[in-house]
């Protein structure tokens, strides 16, 4: 019997922890690891790639502790082609859903969670990872692929397209990791049957190093380069001058000077939006960015990347 990869869940309500354990059981994943936050992830991920194991990441979409957006750019510093499947309960037209599939989340379960979704996204993905990984031109590779397999990738380049606004040829390529032939001619099918529309030819940021479009925004704090944080709401005390999170100040007490708050506006004001380290606990309007290149881990800033172009297409009838 082939050894399963072992299986990360990234999950805080422990029932659907041990419910997913059990589906992947059934499917014969028999390493499954479940972390309820997202620092203990980072951490148990870490852990397993040194052991020289590619952990398959279940990630939920909601955390206690930390954004989900935090936890992937996490693991994906510590291994930038991870294969994260998220899982969610929100609606599937959700813009941060959408952007971690397009900083190449594999797919995502949705809430409550079914076996047959478990099983056939676990499915597809190993299908195409064995597909990609044989040696040879992806194009001939595609040609004796089985008809399944092939159905499988093609429903994969019609889930990307469906779950992005737009989207590039380079991008397609590149997630799905195969030949520009083979997308190029599924694409103009679609394009044929009414179902995308061609929206022209668009530059878009690239590798300084290799070239791949493959790329991940990495966010840190800008006084730690930490990039364990979290979004959320202070409140600044103006008789102390005290700011810290809103959830510090239990029972409306000031954490520093142990004085109740009493009137918004007056005694203290609300911070929304700020980004909030879990590291060094300073907070900001805005965190520190840069760009990881997922094939060859090349990290660079904006003003120094690369562009490419490509033709770029919208979803109308899918
Ligand atoms: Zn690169
Ligand atoms: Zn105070
Ligand atoms: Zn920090």
């Amino acid at each position: 019997m082939v050894l399963k990869d072992d299986v990360l869940i990234v999950e805080d309500s422990a029932v659907t922890g041990d419910l997913l354990k059990h589906y992947l059981e059934q499917l014969d994943y028999n390493q499954v690891h479940i972390c309820t936050t997202g620092k203990s992830a980072v951490k148990t991920f870490k852990d397993l790639v040194h052991k020289k194991k590619q952990p398959i990441v279940l990630l939920d979409y909601t955390l206690p502790d930390m954004d989900a957006h935090s936890v992937f750019s996490q693991i994906l510093e510590i291994k930038p082609n991870v294969r994260v499947i998220l899982e969610t309960a929100t609606e599937k037209e959700d813009e941060g859903i959408k952007d971690l599939i397009r900083l190449g989340a594999f797919g995502y379960l949705e809430k409550p969670i079914r076996f047959d979704s478990v099983k056939q996204i676990i499915e597809t993905l190993e299908r195409e990872q064995e597909f990609f990984q044989k040696e040879s031109t992806q194009i001939e590779l595609f040609k004796q692929a089985t008809q399944e397999a092939q159905v499988q990738i093609q429903d994969h380049i019609d889930f990307i397209i469906k779950t992005s606004k737009q989207i590039s040829t380079n991008s397609i390529c590149q997630l799905i990791g195969t030949s520009d032939e083979f997308v190029v001619s599924h694409l103009k099918k679609l394009e044929n049957e009414n179902k995308i529309v061609n929206i022209g030819e668009k530059k878009e940021i690239a590798c300084n190093q290799c070239g791949s479009v493959k790329i991940t925004q990495l966010f840190y704090c800008p006084a730690c380069k930490s990039s364990n944080f979290k979004l959320g709401k202070l409140i600044e005390h103006y008789n102390c001058g005290n700011i810290t999170e809103e959830n510090s100040y239990a029972n409306d007490v000031c954490p520093n000077c142990h004085k109740e708050i009493k009137a918004l506006g007056v005694d203290y004001r609300v911070m929304t939006n700020h980004y909030i380290c879990n590291n060094c606990s300073e907070f900001f309007p805005e965190i520190s960015t840069e760009y990881l290149c997922l094939k060859c881990e090349n990290k660079f800033k904006l003003n120094e990347c690369g562009w490419k172009s490509s033709m770029y297409y919208k979803s109308i009838n899918m």
